[in-house]
């Protein structure tokens, strides 16, 4: 690839601790570029690099006082069969704090090496052809991934199953473009094969197809990186404070028998059965309350807009209250009808507090939609609430065990978006320049989302996600 490390940085090697701060066993540092063997001889006193991609234990030693800094393992990746493409050596050491920053003094002693900027290694993998930019991604995320189905996703996403999709897309539009340009030059050639641009036509409106289908799911992709929203609901004293706290596990909200105690929204980051999720406690929905409460009940409107799951809550001992009766009849029954028209469900009733009622009388009256019954307080009906959550989190959020890749970002969306539209363009009826011209700017798009022709800004913005080290 010539757009290589030495255009990015010219003629430098660089190195950084790559292993987490702070005080643990084992620290890992490393070095990219043309003057890792000249490091690693400097410091080891081997006057050969040692055999490639195998540890060995050697005692190192500052380049300029001969002082002994550390006994560690020593790993040489010649390029280009490394991470980043270029040399590479890496030196496990001890990982108190003394020895890390003894050895990277001592590295920054050899001529040639300087501390590598955040995530600088990557971009040189990324530079070297070594990563697509959605592999990049996917390995940003995988950093950051705080649960168990957004490290499968980036997991996906690392090993590069959206980039193949978009490599076998671009596949199909070069072909398309190849046979559309050679009926432009030889259309009236009776050499050219019968049916060639019905072809066409059929491979452009099947990708048009597959194209639209992964782009009605890409808002479940975006879900899974940053978090569904799941919003509690319901009038006040129903106990939504009381769940927030159990599901989170910890005192996000107050709980008071007093009503209207949460005025605002309150969110919190939790984990609810490996899926990421954002969950609000909002202000007890009922009217005629003071100034400052009424503009809690507001927002908590606002917010049951842009909720993922609504997890609609009443006091099952007081269904024939006002403010239950108010909230099933203003906010329960248009979701319901909404869920029918749309297909899919986005809120779970609970019925809480259910403790309080008596064996021979159930509140459950015929008259209520489909719900859950539970107590916050013994914690009966917990299990199956939570695996109502993971059935629905999963519809929000996609699989990533199973399905297509997912698209994690905006970034893919925009560019698939691009793509669609310009087949959007394709007419063979019209003029076939035109059509080849469509056919170029579809193709531009999915190699933008790979990362050909990325501009700069972008890479900026991307590679910011990394930290110093990696
Ligand atoms: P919120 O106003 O909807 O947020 O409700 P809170 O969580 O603040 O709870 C209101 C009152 O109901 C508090 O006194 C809680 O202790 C009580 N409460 C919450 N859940 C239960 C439950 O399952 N059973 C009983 N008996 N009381 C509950
Ligand atoms: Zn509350």
């Amino acid at each position: 690839c010539s757009t290589g490390a030495e255009s990015l940085v010219p003629g430098s090697t660089i190195f950084a601790l790559s292993s987490g701060q702070g005080r643990c066993a084992i620290a890992v540092i490393r070095t990219s570029g043309p003057a890792s063997g000249l490091a690693l001889r400097s410091l080891t006193a081997l006057r050969e690099p040692p055999p490639a991609r195998s540890a060995c234990l050697r005692l190192l030693r500052h380049p300029c006082s001969g002082e002994p800094l550390d006994r560690s393992l020593v790993l040489w990746f010649p390029g280009p069969q490394s991470f980043t493409g270029e040399d590479c050596m890496e030196l496990h050491v001890h990982g108190g704090p003394a020895v890390v920053s003894g050895v990277l003094q001592a590295l920054g002693s050899v001529p040639g090496l300087r501390p590598a900027k955040a995530g600088e290694f990557t971009r040189r993998a990324f530079a070297h052809g070594k990563l697509s930019l959605t592999e990049v991604e996917g390995l940003a995320d995988l950093i950051h991934a705080e649960t168990e189905a957004q490290r499968r996703q980036a997991l996906r996403q690392l090993d590069g199953e959206l980039s193949q999709l978009c490599q076998g897309w671009a596949k199909t539009l070069t072909k398309a473009l190849a046979h559309v340009e050679a009926y432009i030059d030889f259309g009236e050639d009776d050499n050219l094969e019968e049916g060639v641009l019905e072809q066409v036509d059929r491979d452009v409106r099947a990708l048009e197809v597959a194209l639209s289908s992964h782009l009605r799911d890409a808002r479940r992709g975006q879900r899974l990186r940053s978090g569904a929203n799941v919003v509690v609901a319901g009038p006040p004293n129903a106990g939504k404070s009381s769940l927030v706290n159990l599901l989170s596990q910890k005192p996000v909200s107050i709980v008071s028998p007093e009503p209207g105690t949460t005025r605002d929204i309150l969110e919190t980051p939790v984990d609810l059965a490996g899926f990421p999720v954002l969950l609000s406690d909002t202000a007890g929905l009922r009217e005629g309350a003071g100034a400052v409460e009424q503009e809690g009940v507001r927002r908590a409107r606002q917010r049951l807009e842009q909720a993922d799951i609504i997890l609609g809550m009443l006091d099952a001992s007081d269904l024939a209250s006002s403010s239950s009766c108010s909230f099933l009849d203003t906010v329960v029954a248009p979701l319901v009808a909404q869920s029918h028209d749309s297909g899919r469900q986005r809120l779970l009733l609970l019925l809480n507090k259910s403790d309080l009622l008596s064996a021979n009388a159930p509140a459950s009256s015929t008259a209520l939609p489909p719900h859950l019954l539970l107590s916050c307080h013994t914690g009966a009906g917990m299990d199956a609430l939570l695996q109502a959550l993971k059935t629905e989190l999963a519809a929000v959020c996609g699989d990533p065990s199973t399905g297509p890749p997912l698209l994690t970002r905006a970034r893919h969306q925009y560019h698939l978006q691009g793509c669609l539209d310009a087949l959007g363009r394709f007419q063979l009826t019209t003029d076939l320049a035109l059509a080849a011209e469509a056919l170029r700017q579809a193709r531009r798009q999915l190699s933008h989302l790979t990362g050909g022709g990325g501009t700069e800004e972008i890479l900026d913005l991307i590679f910011q996600d990394f930290c110093v080290g990696k």
